[in-house]
């Protein structure tokens, strides 16, 4: 981003297009996500599972939705540069702690191709936990290569680039408080060397 003018506001940039998915939108749904989650697994030792760095607006929304006892760990991967996704999925930071005996459900920000979920599930399953489920935010189910079975999904949303809410664009827009779409103009523009 060296070079670029920082816009004032986020109603100055010129490559972010219109929302997709407004905050308030997304607050309603989480809360409802919470419960379902509270209700599924009463009564269970429950590790929520984010993956960073997307993951963490939503994590932490979705832990206060949850009024029941959890605890949480996090691990980083690595596939995508730019917008483009390579298929190579790289373990950056492991989890702190054992899985084996727990209820685990993996908290993801978006599943675009499957590739990372699906990277993901195969580390944690050696691992013996007790169950493991996947709640993604965001779903785009037409982008998939590979498919898992996901227990709770936020939104269902077209094929189109979206950052905002903990996704970025080349490390940008995490700290939009709602899902935006990219100018595609704009993203051409500013990706010209
Ligand atoms: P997948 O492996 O293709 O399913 O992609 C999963 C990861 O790619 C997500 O955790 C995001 O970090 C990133 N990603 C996929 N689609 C988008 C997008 O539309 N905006 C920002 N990041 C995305």
């Amino acid at each position: 981003m060296s070079g670029e003018m920082t816009p004032a506001s986020w109603d100055e940039d010129p490559l972010l297009g219109p929302p997709l998915i407004e905050e308030a939108a997304l607050q309603t749904r989480i809360r409802a996500l919470g419960a379902e989650i509270a209700r599924d697994y009463a009564g269970k030792q429950l590790l929520l599972v984010g993956i960073l760095r997307g993951s963490v607006m939503f994590m932490a929304d979705l832990l206060r939705a949850i009024e029941m006892p959890v605890s949480v760990d996090f691990l980083a991967v690595s596939s995508y540069v730019g917008r483009d996704s390579s298929g190579v999925v790289r373990l950056l930071k492991d989890l702190d702690h054992p899985i084996d005996g727990l209820d685990v459900l993996l908290v993801e920000d978006i599943i675009d191709t499957g590739l990372t979920l699906s990277y993901v599930l195969r580390v944690l399953r050696t691992r013996d936990p007790a169950s493991l489920a996947v709640c993604t935010l965001l779903n785009k189910p037409r982008s998939r290569l590979i498919d898992q079975p996901l227990k709770y999904v936020g939104f269902e949303i077209p094929e189109e680039f979206v950052v905002g809410y903990g996704l970025d664009y080349n490390q940008r827009y995490r700290n939009l408080p709602f899902i935006g779409t990219l100018n595609p103009s704009g993203v051409s523009a500013s990706r010209a060397p």
